[in-house]
């Protein structure tokens, strides 16, 4: 962790429209959150379905704030305009700040980015929310580095706080200020954190899931164990926690810490998540994990 990143907040102007790659998971997330907290935000996506997907969650989330009475009809409704649905680069060239969520692929994402790079304005910043690839080596391809930095946010992105800024080794302090003002908007609280595997969450989170996983190993019962951690004051246990992040992700950021820190991570043979894996036992997203969901 660089500095408190409250340091970082008066050197930039804040971002007035941004645009976000992918309209996925956590694409859809980030346009929710960047409309509903007044920045209108353009959501491209090479498929249709992806941005019409991406704009009924945005509806959903914003309806049941209309029910909770915490917004009004008409506040529904500016958010949603807020979200521009694109198929095409049209208007990107005032776009102040990007974030690429796109499929975790470091040659897809390094192609996304290059293509994007072309379509905005010189001085535009452009941020990946990749979860496991590192920011240095996505910046690689691109023409303005210095313009480039990780944005890293959770799922679900309207309900977790936190957002991850990563320095890569060619961010200048102006990308990573406007990324620390830009997740400010957005009402997250941000993290500056350097360019490592894991970065700082996936650090403390996938050596805690090994602990986890030793403890089955030795005849644990999960149930048992996710409610020891809800009593100990965890929101949540781990079995619960995987199946919500997913055990085919969950694996192959495992995999990638393994590889970053052999001597702490590195395992012989398979481990409960790559048998999960094998019988298609994926968590939430698939209705069935370490629990089974209808
Ligand atoms: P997803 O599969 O739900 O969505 C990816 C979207 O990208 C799809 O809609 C796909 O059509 C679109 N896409 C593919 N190529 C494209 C292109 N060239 N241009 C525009 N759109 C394109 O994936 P996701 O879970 O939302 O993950 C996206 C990124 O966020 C990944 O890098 C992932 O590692 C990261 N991330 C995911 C999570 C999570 O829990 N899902 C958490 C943090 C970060």
């Amino acid at each position: 962790v660089k500095k408190k990143a409250g340091a970082y907040e008066k050197q930039v102007n804040p971002t007035k429209k941004a645009a976000v790659l992918g309209a996925g998971i956590m694409g859809g997330g980030v346009a929710y959150q960047s409309a509903s907290k007044g920045t209108p935000i353009m959501m491209k996506d090479i498929n249709e379905d992806a941005l019409q997907l991406g704009l009924k969650e945005a509806n959903k989330l914003l309806s049941k704030q209309v029910q909770r009475k915490k917004i009004t009809a008409d506040q529904m409704g500016e958010a949603l305009a807020r979200i521009r649905p694109t198929l095409s680069y049209g208007d990107f060239k005032d776009v102040d700040l990007t974030v690429e969520a796109v499929v975790e692929n470091p040659k897809v994402k390094s192609a996304v980015l290059a293509e994007l790079e072309d379509q905005v304005a010189e001085d535009a910043i452009i941020t990946s929310n990749t979860s496991t690839i590192s920011i240095t080596s996505l910046a690689k391809n691109l023409k303005r580095p210095e313009n480039f930095c990780g944005m890293h946010f959770f799922n679900p992105v309207h309900r977790m706080p936190l957002v991850e800024v990563i320095r890569g080794e060619k961010s200048s302090e102006t990308a990573i200020a406007a990324t620390v003002a830009y997740a400010k908007q957005m009402g997250k609280t941000p993290i500056v954190v350097n360019d490592c595997p894991g970065f700082l969450v996936n650090r403390v989170l996938f050596p805690y899931f090994g602990g986890f996983i030793g403890l089955l190993e030795h005849g644990a019962d999960f149930k048992q164990v996710d409610k020891v951690m809800e009593k100990f004051g965890w929101p949540m246990g781990p079995a619960y926690l995987l199946d919500v992040v997913g055990l085919d992700t969950a694996l192959h950021a495992n995999e990638v810490m393994a590889e970053g820190f052999p001597e702490r991570m590195k395992r012989d043979g398979k481990t409960i998540l790559n048998v999960m894996n094998e019988e298609g036992r994926l968590g939430q997203k698939n209705d069935t994990g370490f629990y089974r969901y209808e």
